[in-house]
């Protein structure tokens, strides 16, 4: 646990000043990504697919499992350690930052929240070791509206038959287990949301067809088909018709840890912008050595820092057990834009070289349209906090 989350008031830090444990953490993991990870990352792009060993890795480092307790084989660490996690990792791929992400902030937070003792004991510790999970919520009919999903879930006996289809799902080509949300009550509207705890061997079953996308490639995003996929009752995480707020908590913590990926992002472009810009010469200097140079990489670096101050604060109050929800939808908002803004500003920098796949920083811009999307979009994130703001309800 972090230790800002304990200090008095009178002692409390600037907000990116780590403590002992989480400067280790953090140079730890920025190491790993970019001895291991950035050999890579051109080749995970193009063939859109993420290398095995290196999600091994992530396991033995204890990246898949920063929250869960030690005595289920996690390394009971902070939601602020994911959130670094996440950074460091996006500074070098994005994909391989949302893949730590769903599995940390998603679906281990959910299960460490909601789980039965018994559920724990099972998931827990392969969550932990060995198995990938993802996050099943989006339909093809219920995007922003996810609450308006079709599919539905029908009690039999000691099970429930889920049928329908989830479009977006992240980590699904790799994942063993997915917390998946169907309606066993539509007649009471959300109110019969109920989530799942689905083993990928499951009858009924299966992974579909994977998206050819713009960015975060080497991220699988897959559609689920479930055919009376027979779920023991003993999987249902949390009550039966809680779904709805299971979803909502999550995805609120989860969205500071996509602000994370869109700052890591942000300053991986960033650093290649400025490495670039030492480098290149023109008119006999270095373009370093120009004003206008100088001045763009300046706003570009104020910006991510501003955005890194809102993720950090928004997961250090979440660390602190105090209200977070504008702040994590101002985190996330505000860093995705950052993200898009300060990557395309990094391939004005590298001039015509920037929109060749030779350099990094095309790749980064295509990965950042994605922050805008996903877990909520920018207009969801608007919705969230001016509903604060005017106190409206709904
Ligand atoms: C790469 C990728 C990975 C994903 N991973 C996952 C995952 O792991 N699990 C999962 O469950 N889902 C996942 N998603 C789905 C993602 O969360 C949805 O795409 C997102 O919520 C938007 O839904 P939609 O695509 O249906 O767009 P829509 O909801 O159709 O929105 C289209 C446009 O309308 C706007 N809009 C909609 N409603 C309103 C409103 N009320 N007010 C103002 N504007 C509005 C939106 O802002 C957007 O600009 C993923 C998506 C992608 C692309």
């Amino acid at each position: 646990m972090s230790t800002l989350a304990t200090t008095p008031d009178t002692q409390r830090a600037a907000l990116t000043i780590l403590t002992e444990e989480e400067k280790l953490f953090q140079s730890t993991v920025r190491r790993f990504a970019r001895e291991q990870i950035a050999p890579h990352v051109r080749e995970m792009d193009e063939a859109g697919v993420f290398r095995k060993e290196i999600i091994r890795q992530f396991f033995e480092l204890g990246l898949m499992g920063i929250e869960i307790p030690e005595e289920h084989g996690g390394q009971a660490g902070s939601f602020f350690q994911c959130v670094l996690a996440v950074e460091e990792l996006s500074a070098v791929d994005p994909s391989a930052g949302v893949i730590v992400d769903v599995q940390n902030t998603i679906v281990n937070n959910a299960i460490l929240r909601w789980a039965s003792s018994d559920q724990k004991q099972r998931y827990l510790p392969r969550l932990a070791a060995d198995t990938v999970a993802s996050y099943a919520l989006s339909e093809a009919g219920s995007g922003s509206d996810a609450f308006a999903m079709a599919t539905r879930a029908v009690e039999d006996g000691g099970r429930f038959l889920l049928t329908g289809r989830k479009l977006w799902i992240t980590n699904a080509a790799e994942a063993g287990l997915f917390l998946l949300f169907a309606n066993a009550n539509p007649e009471a509207g959300y109110r019969g949301i109920t989530a799942f705890l689905i083993e990928r061997e499951f009858p009924g079953f299966q992974v579909g067809k994977k998206e050819d996308k713009l960015g975060l490639r080497a991220s699988s995003t897959c559609e689920l088909i479930l055919d009376n996929c027979a779920v023991p009752k003993t999987n249902v995480l949390g009550e039966v018709g809680k779904g709805y707020k299971i979803a909502i908590e999550t995805l609120n913590e989860g969205r500071i840890a996509i602000g994370a990926q869109m700052i890591g992002l942000a300053r991986g472009a960033l650093d290649h912008a400025i490495a670039y810009a030492k480098q290149r010469k023109q008119f006999g200097k270095t373009i370093g050595e120009f004003q206008g140079v100088q001045f763009e990489l300046a706003k570009m670096a104020t910006e991510v820092e501003a955005a890194r101050l809102l993720v950090y604060n928004a997961a250090r109050l979440r660390d602190a057990g105090r209200p977070f929800l504008t702040e994590a939808a101002m985190a996330k908002y505000y860093s995705s834009e950052v993200a898009e803004k300060v990557a395309s500003k990094a391939i004005e920098v590298f001039g015509g070289v920037g929109i060749t796949k030779e350099y990094p920083a095309e790749k980064l811009y295509r990965d950042a349209k994605i922050g805008r999307i996903y877990e909520g979009t920018s207009n969801i994130q608007l919705l969230t906090i001016a509903k604060q703001l005017l106190g409206a309800k709904g």
